[in-house]
């Protein structure tokens, strides 16, 4: 249940524990840092109190260390704890220790979070909301090789064999004809029992060249939810997103509403509370669910610039309890926003490049806002995800949020390290992605042809 407190401890790091910072600041909330020996180490920010030491760099020990983090939040006061994304974010084991501890979770109850962690329930979940899914049975696949080929007739091939509890784009297997079925079957099992000790699989129609469109929600205590926009995440490589817009170019307003309105609905449903997003694969015309991701996504800012709210106070607010006012919230898109992930890796071989930033500018002006921890001097460690900035532009129409990105591309500059600047200059300079609905193997596609 939602209560009322007057500090958050931040229980991540980089340019979202920034972001956060910034939220609770803004809504007289005091923030409470944490840090591990490493990011301790690069801290540059002047004016900050420093932010309290939790265990050593590597993330086991110290993000991910739920024990630290519990009692980081005693020594200093904590009332509440938000999670960011990535780390326990979606450890729904770690939400009820935060709210056994006697402290408010700034996310959705732990019984939503172990819906949406077993693909399976989720689908489920979604099919009884009315929220359409790729084709297949929500249902455990059987172990008899002879009763998975029948249903993999049923559905069509090709189809994909996928872990229940599979995540990071791991535990998936693309079946063509039935003779792969059997094998297929055993590796894609033996890896599920592995890396998400639960070997349960379940089998949907494989789309060949989807687009990623997912939706925002929005939700209270009370059982009030709203949708709040959708973003297209398609300009993907090895399953992560590089570049990121909304609202998701050619889109019907009323196929976006009435998928929108389902995915509320999902929401009451769950008993779900605060910010999340429903992924789907988009194709011919027609969505398909694939996952919901229940917390603060990274690419939260287009939406933020493009539906006029703030994610992060509206999420502050849910775990408060507060009355979410729906009438502020259509769905409908002012303008055109667009992110690069501004990452430190190499821009061709895309091999991490931690190190010393020795300079760097960003870009300013109208419409152009940067989410970041780093400035001169800032060491990019090597023990985290390689993400060092967010850009987001925001324009009236999609053509001028593109002029905007290039101009505010051209106008930032880190030296120090290798970034993957130069890829997203090629992206905006991309005949197909100006266009706009490129699918999610454009990008792959474009570096295998101009390396
Ligand atoms: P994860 O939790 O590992 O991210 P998802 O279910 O979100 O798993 O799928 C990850 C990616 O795998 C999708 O973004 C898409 O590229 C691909 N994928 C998943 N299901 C299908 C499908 N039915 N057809 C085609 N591609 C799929």
């Amino acid at each position: 249940m939602g209560r009322p407190f007057t500090s958050v401890l931040i229980a991540n790091r980089g340019e979202i524990a920034v972001r956060i910072e910034r939220a609770c600041l803004e809504l007289g909330l005091r923030p409470v840092l944490v840090a591990s020996e490493a990011d301790a180490a690069g801290c540059t920010r002047p004016g900050a109190g420093g932010p309290l030491a939790i265990g050593p760099s590597a993330p086991g020990r110290s993000y991910l260390n739920q024990a630290a983090i519990l009692l980081a939040a005693r020594v200093t006061g904590a009332e509440a704890v938000h999670p960011g994304y990535g780390f326990l974010s979606e450890n729904a084991d770690f939400a009820d220790a935060v709210e056994a501890a006697g402290l408010a979770f700034v996310g959705p109850p732990a019984s939503a979070i172990r819906i949406m962690g077993d693909k399976i329930a989720a689908k489920r979940a979604m099919m009884a909301a009315g929220v359409p899914c790729v084709p297949g049975p929500g249902e455990p696949l059987p172990e008899d090789a002879e009763a998975v080929r029948a249903i993999a007739e049923e559905i069509g091939y090709p189809v994909i064999v996928k872990a229940a509890g599979g995540g990071g784009g791991r535990g998936m297997r693309v079946v063509r004809e039935s003779a792969e079925v059997a094998d297929a079957i055993a590796i894609t099992r033996e890896e599920a029992r592995r890396a998400f000790g639960k070997p349960e699989l379940y089998m949907e129609k494989f789309l060949e060249h989807p687009r990623h469109v997912e939706f925002q929600v929005l939700c209270d205590i009370h059982g009030n939810a709203v949708w709040v926009g959708h973003r297209d995440c398609s300009v993907q490589r090895r399953h992560q997103k590089v570049v990121e817009e909304a609202p998701a170019p050619g889109i019907a307003p009323d196929l976006a509403e009435r998928i929108g309105v389902r995915c509320a609905q999902a929401c009451r449903q769950i008993g779900y509370r605060g910010v999340g997003t429903f992924e789907f694969l988009y194709e011919n015309g027609e969505f398909y669910f694939i996952e919901m991701n229940t917390r603060l996504q990274v690419e939260h800012p287009v939406t933020e610039m493009t539906a006029g709210v703030d994610l992060v106070h509206e999420q502050l607010r849910a775990a408060q309890g507060a009355v979410l006012e729906t009438e502020r919230f259509t769905g409908a898109a002012r303008g055109h926003a667009f992110e690069c992930r501004i990452n430190a890796e190499d821009p061709t071989t895309f091999v991490a490049s931690p190190g010393r930033i020795t300079a760097v500018r960003f870009p300013s002006g109208p419409g152009i806002r940067v989410d970041t921890h780093v400035s001169a001097g800032y060491r990019v460690s090597p023990y985290y995800d390689s993400l060092i900035a967010k850009l987001i532009v925001h324009a009236p129409t999609r053509e001028d949020a593109i002029r905007r990105m290039q101009v505010a591309l051209s106008e930032t500059c880190i030296e120090g390290i290798a970034t993957n600047l130069p890829l997203h200059a090629r992206i905006f300079s991309d005949p197909d992605f100006v266009r706009g609905g490129v699918d999610i193997h454009h990008l792959e596609k474009r570096l295998r042809e101009e390396p």
